[in-house]
């Protein structure tokens, strides 16, 4: 058994919001679990009840950590929105959601995405003396709406919008009523539910399925979810741009049992599989195999792959599931701190085979070598290498944590017969940009961390 760094990108964040007519901090409390994958490090849940004040619980860790249970049975009322968190930057404070006084009333607001021109922002708030008590791009659209001088909310957000360019799926609390917003581009995900006695809005499906919500809808891009006694109204407050859902929800973030974008995530991962192996037919690669995922990002993948081309699936690689998790401290430094998986390969079930291993992306490469060595020694005879995306050689500036583009490992190694070297296989195909395209469903995508083509 090795212990070896687990090299993916990192979605950095998730949002849920319910309008109940029971306790709704408890609810979306349940809904953050789920999305826990979407970010580890902090959590907070605010929630408001008929006296309109607002009642917050907020930690660094798991959310079992961060927002223990008895807390969050505490907070009172039923509207709530919450948050979960990949990467803290900076002081506890930062942890959303973020809680700002404007004309409009007390506002509570919880952002999954980035806003590109994040800087630009700062520098023109300050310059007219905006104090900032964080970092975060969120009090930045705070700042913008209760600067807006509009006459209501909802113009007070077409004005940040109008201003903020990038990705943002927002949940909000704002003088009683609940509120969902969605960038022009509808970069990051965000689903409507009903569930009896209210509605949940969160940024996967699965976050429904766990309040037994049933899905509505996504919220369109652009549009204003407003949810009040008189239930859910929508409005199209920003005129929609080109649609650019970031793919890489169906490749990797987004949790296997959720639907993101009209597609089943799952399906879409398998089908991945599939297309690397129509490609393989059709490059006449040949000859028999196991097919082995790496636990658990490739399982997918390497099942559309074995059912396609008839090879048989081995799940050869295992991976510990009682390994303690190593804990991030939120600062900059320990932000690209890695964390750590424990495998083991099942000798007998690799040796002197043709191994084909399937995983979802590359980023850095330095798990792959070591997955890849482990088989090795393992005595497989041949390592081929198949991954169910293109090669990732440009950063995301869109909400999700990307390295430096010279420690993408295909800009280091220079071309992909460079990084089959690097990795020690004996060889390497990605999935190209159009199968991923046609895998996950056809139309549009955001696919700049591979193309380089960026949406906004
Ligand atoms: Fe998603 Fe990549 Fe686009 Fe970022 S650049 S939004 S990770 S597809």
């Amino acid at each position: 058994m090795i212990t070896v760094p687990l090299d993916k990108l990192g979605e950095e964040c998730g949002v849920v919001a319910v309008y109940s007519n029971s306790r709704a901090a408890p609810l979306v409390h349940r809904a953050l679990f789920e999305l826990q994958h979407r970010g580890q490090e902090a959590a907070g849940i605010v929630s408001t009840g008929p006296d309109g004040d607002f009642h917050t619980e907020r930690g660094l860790g798991l959310i079992a950590e961060s927002l223990p249970l008895h807390r969050i049975e505490e907070l009172p009322g039923g509207r709530a929105i919450g948050h979960c968190r990949y990467s803290t930057v900076g002081p506890e404070r930062n942890i959303q959601p973020f809680l700002a006084n404007t004309p409009y009333g007390q506002l509570a607001i919880a952002h999954n995405g980035n806003i590109k021109n994040a800087a630009e922002l700062q520098a023109g708030l300050q310059a007219d003396g905006a104090l900032m008590s964080t970092t975060l791009d969120t009090e930045l659209l705070a700042h913008l709406i209760a600067r807006s001088h509009a006459p209501d909310f909802p113009s007070a957000l077409q004005h940040m919008a109008a201003a903020a360019i990038g990705a943002y799926s927002l949940t909000m609390l704002c003088a009683g009523r609940v509120y969902a917003l969605r960038d022009p581009n509808g970069l990051r995900p965000l689903v409507l539910g009903e569930m009896k006695g209210g509605w949940v809005i969160a940024s996967e499906t699965c976050a429904l399925d766990v309040l037994h919500a049933d899905f509505v809808r996504e919220v369109e891009a652009g549009e204003l979810v407003s949810i009040g006694p008189e239930g859910v109204t929508s409005t199209q407050l920003l005129p929609q741009a080109a649609p650019s859902p970031c793919v890489f929800e169906l490749v990797y973030f987004s949790r296997p049992n959720s639907r993101a974008f009209g597609r089943s995530v799952n399906a879409a991962r398998i089908a991945m599989g599939e297309e690397l192996a129509i490609a393989d037919e059709e490059a006449g690669v040949a000859g028999p195999a196991i097919v082995v995922p790496v636990p658990d990002s490739g399982v997918p993948a390497a099942i559309g792959y074995a059912r396609r081309s008839g090879q048989v699936y081995e799940k050869a690689i295992l991976r510990s599931h009682y390994v303690g998790r190593t804990f991030i401290l939120p600062d900059q430094d320990l932000r690209t701190a890695q964390i750590e998986l424990k495998l083991s390969v099942i000798d007998e079930a690799v040796r002197a085979k043709r191994v084909i291993l399937v995983d979802d992306s590359i980023v850095r490469g330095n798990t792959s070598r070591q997955i890849v060595q482990m088989l090795r020694d393992a005595g497989a005879g041949e390592v081929l290498m198949r991954v169910a995306s293109p090669p990732l050689a440009w950063p995301c500036y869109l909400g999700i944590d990307t390295p430096d583009r010279e420690d993408l490992i295909i800009n280091r190694a220079g071309s992909v017969e460079r990084v089959a070297d690097t990795l020690g296989v004996d060889d390497l195909r990605y999935l190209s940009v159009e199968g991923l395209r046609r895998a996950a469903g056809g139309g549009r995508f955001c696919m700049a961390c591979m193309t380089g083509e960026y949406p906004v």
